[in-house]
């Protein structure tokens, strides 16, 4: 089972990837917490490119879609496919949304290139759940700024991030079965209570 958690920046979405998967263990499966970029040592490398080059080493729309899609490329052949394989439960912090949501919208690439990269990257493999933590940009970024990481591509303008956060709810709308819609504006606790309860309904548990 593949459950993914999408949303803008400062959603609060890692909170919820590591409060899933410590209740997925305490129900007795293994829970493997991943996220995009970065899961892999490639991907590590990427993340580093992808968010610290500034100025003129900055990589370009084209280029950046592609970092992110080798990432995930080996992402899924080293992590997600070998943890669904064995039975474990994968929860990802990210997956081929932010994609479509940032270099397709974001950058203007076109929602469907960048979806057909990421499905060649990927094998076609598709989460079995997307919870989606829709959170309003600005209040998003001040709460991403709090936390303190500050890289390139928060810093874009807010109207990249008006684009990013439509396209998340275009996406859920297109597909409600896969998807579970949460305001973020929620406590964590109650956020968390009802991302269990989606999992337990389709884990049927
Ligand atoms: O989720 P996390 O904060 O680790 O993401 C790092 C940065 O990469 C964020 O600023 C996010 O907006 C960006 N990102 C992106 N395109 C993706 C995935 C993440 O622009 N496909």
């Amino acid at each position: 089972f593949f459950v993914v958690f999408e949303g803008g920046e400062g959603a609060g979405k890692s909170t919820q990837s590591v409060k899933l998967a410590a209740w997925l263990k305490l129900r007795g499966y293994e829970a493997v917490l991943t996220r995009e970029p970065g899961a892999t040592d490639i991907g590590m490398r990427i993340r580093t490119l992808v968010l610290d080059s500034g100025g003129d080493s900055a990589p370009g729309p084209r280029a950046e879609a592609l970092l992110f899609a080798a990432d995930r490329a080996q992402h899924v052949e080293k992590v997600v496919r070998p943890a669904l394989e064995r039975g474990a439960v994968v929860v990802s912090d990210r997956y081929i949304d932010s994609s479509i949501a940032y270099q397709g919208s974001g950058r203007d690439l076109g929602k469907d290139e960048v979806a057909w990269v990421s499905s060649w990257a990927t094998g076609g493999l598709k989460p079995d759940l997307t919870v989606l933590l829709d959170v309003e940009p600005q209040a998003g970024l001040h709460r991403a700024k709090a936390g303190g990481t500050g890289d390139r591509l928060e810093q874009e303008e807010l109207d990249y991030h008006e684009r990013v956060r439509e396209t998340f709810l275009h996406l859920a709308a297109a597909d409600a079965d896969r998807y579970l819609v949460l305001p973020a504006a929620g406590t964590p606790d109650e956020i968390a209570a009802a991302v269990r309860e989606a999992v337990a309904q389709r884990l049927d548990i």
